[in-house]
């Protein structure tokens, strides 16, 4: 009988904006996988053995090379992820030199111990205190659509806590990953501290099911899924940070000027393929017809094209499967009764483009406001109040992040909270993602655990709870010897910290004290 032999997968670096294979690459088998965490393994001893201060210097030689090379960096991912070049520097170049920054100036305090003090008096002689540990090594499988930014916001804290990193990107931006480890060899990491295999869903798969001490998996939620279930198998501890399907509120007293921009630049900004991006719009009925006019005529003049024109606004879809999702999800909004007022059709252009649609008349029985669609459309849907648009907003399987545009802040405020996600913002959206002190995470299908800022780097670390005793040679009272005496001490202990009346306490303190000393 033949042997088996082994397919090597391959993956493609494609230009979005052409369709041009811009480079092939093999993805990475089990066995180097294996052989990669291995490696990990073995560098955090000596990487969780440096002092905080030190790994954080290690950061900030990583920003001075993301500088030092931000043009090609910004380029690069122009061309493989197809965002126009202000999006590549804004979105990705610059939140991730913010990022490094933070995690190094904010590491140690962040790890610093915590003190525990403890309330009960029974207790007041322990000292408590947390500690933070790393895992050891991490696993990172990173998406699509922030190839820079959302690797380095998990890598930063991650190495700052003490853990090595393997990062699988996304099969769709392999470039990107490859740059990142050149980063990290030009920034002088250790050998092993930063890893990076390029592949496809297989490689990723084997990274899950690999030796790593916990992954922070960035991506859709039926991915999500697949990986929580293999995780659960070996009680892996997982972030999961998926898919969202953000509403966008505007009340009555919002102003539309303002609002309508956000909403336009909410739901286009890199061709909609934002977790974050506006995917659904309520909008008060009194407004609405001036509201989406405003909408419709900046979109209207949003130029269409590749990313590295400087005069793009927006740019392709990064997977060509992505415009045939945008398609299905128009057709059956149309189906069902919605209008498209601009776009609604693929451009004629090379590549992978769809153009930004705005779609009225739509309800929640069509796909375009259930499920993500992840392109440039905008659903915009009038409604009577405020109670109204939040019951629809909360009308999902989805919780990453919402927000709400008026200029009475006291509404604003009483909306974010009544609002079901992990963020709400009000008079912006999106933004949060690049405030390094910002917690990022959604609620709800949309995924488990935070990432970014200080919850971030918590979730990078082992906490542990050490409890040292200041009275080593005493005997604890709870301690065996049990009897008639020992309870009615016990039952004096409790009468004094909790009767209801002072006289009741003190003479459960005497209870107390009359047998303690037959009990020791
Ligand atoms: P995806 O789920 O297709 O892929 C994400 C990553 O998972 C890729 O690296 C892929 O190779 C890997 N993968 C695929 N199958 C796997 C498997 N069986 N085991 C292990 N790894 C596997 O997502 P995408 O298209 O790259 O990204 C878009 C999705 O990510 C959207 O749903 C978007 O909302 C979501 N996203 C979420 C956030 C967030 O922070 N919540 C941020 C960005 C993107």
């Amino acid at each position: 009988m033949a042997s088996p032999v082994s397919v090597v997968q391959k993956v493609q670096s494609v230009n979005p904006a052409t369709g041009e294979v811009l480079a092939e690459f093999d993805s990475a088998s089990r066995a180097e996988v294996q052989a990669t965490v291995a490696r990990a393994r073995e560098a955090s001893h000596a990487w969780q053995q440096l002092e905080v201060g030190e790994r954080a210097r290690y950061l900030l030689r990583l920003k001075e090379a993301l500088y030092t090379r931000r043009d090609e960096v910004a380029a690069l991912i122009t061309r493989e992820a197809g965002k126009p070049k202000v999006e590549a520097v804004v979105g990705e170049v610059m939140v991730v030199l913010d990022t490094l920054e933070y995690f190094a100036h904010h590491g140690a305090e962040f790890l610093a111990p915590q003190p525990v003090p403890h309330h009960n008096l029974a207790v007041r002689f322990k000292r408590g205190r947390l500690m933070y540990e790393p895992h050891g090594v991490i696993g990172i499988i990173s998406p699509s659509n922030y190839p820079l930014n959302i690797p380095f916001g998990e890598m930063a804290p991650a190495l700052v806590a003490g853990n090595t990193v393997v990062l699988k990107p996304s099969e769709f931006t392999p470039q990107i990953g490859l740059e990142i480890r050149d980063l990290c060899e030009a920034a002088g990491l250790p050998s092993g501290v930063v890893n990076v295999l390029v592949g496809d869903g297989s490689t990723g798969g084997a990274l899950v099911d690999s030796a790593i001490d916990k992954l922070i998996f960035t991506g859709s939620v039926p991915t999500g899924k697949r990986i929580q279930t293999l995780a659960a198998e070996r009680l892996l501890p997982t972030v999961l940070e998926l898919g969202g399907k953000d509403p966008m509120i505007v009340c009555a007293d919002a102003d539309l000027e303002t609002a309508s921009s956000g909403a336009v630049w909410g739901a286009f900004t890199n061709a909609g393929q934002a977790c974050l991006s506006v995917e659904r719009l309520y909008v008060a009925r009194s407004v609405a017809d001036h509201f989406t006019e405003l909408c419709v005529a900046k979109t209207r003049r949003l130029r269409l094209g590749a990313g590295d024109d400087p005069s793009t606004d927006v740019g392709p879809l990064i997977r060509p499967r992505q415009v045939a999702i945008i398609e299905d999800h128009v057709t059956d909004a149309l189906a069902k009764g919605a209008q498209v007022i601009t776009g609604g059709r693929r451009p004629d252009l090379p590549g992978f483009f769809y153009e930004p649609t705005i779609l009225t008349g739509v309800n929640h029985s069509m796909r375009v406001m259930r499920q993500e669609t992840f392109g440039p459309v905008l659903p915009i849907l009038a409604v009577e109040s405020e109670e109204e648009a939040v019951a629809f907003a909360n009308d999902s399987e989805f919780g990453l992040s919402a927000s709400v545009w008026t200029r009475d802040s006291a509404l604003g405020d009483r909306l974010a909270r009544q609002l079901h996600a992990g963020a709400v913002m009000v008079n912006d959206c999106i933004s949060y993602f690049g405030v390094c002190e910002a917690p990022h995470g959604g609620i709800k299908a949309s995924g488990i655990g935070r990432s970014r800022s200080r919850l971030g780097l918590h979730e990078m670390v082992r906490v542990k709870y050490v409890d040292v005793d200041l009275v080593p040679r005493l005997p604890k009272l709870w301690w065996f010897k049990y009897g008639a005496k020992a309870k009615k001490m016990m039952d004096g202990f409790l009468e004094f910290l909790f009767a209801p009346t002072v006289t009741r306490r003190v003479l459960g303190s005497l209870k107390m004290v009359v047998n303690i000393g037959r009990k020791l």
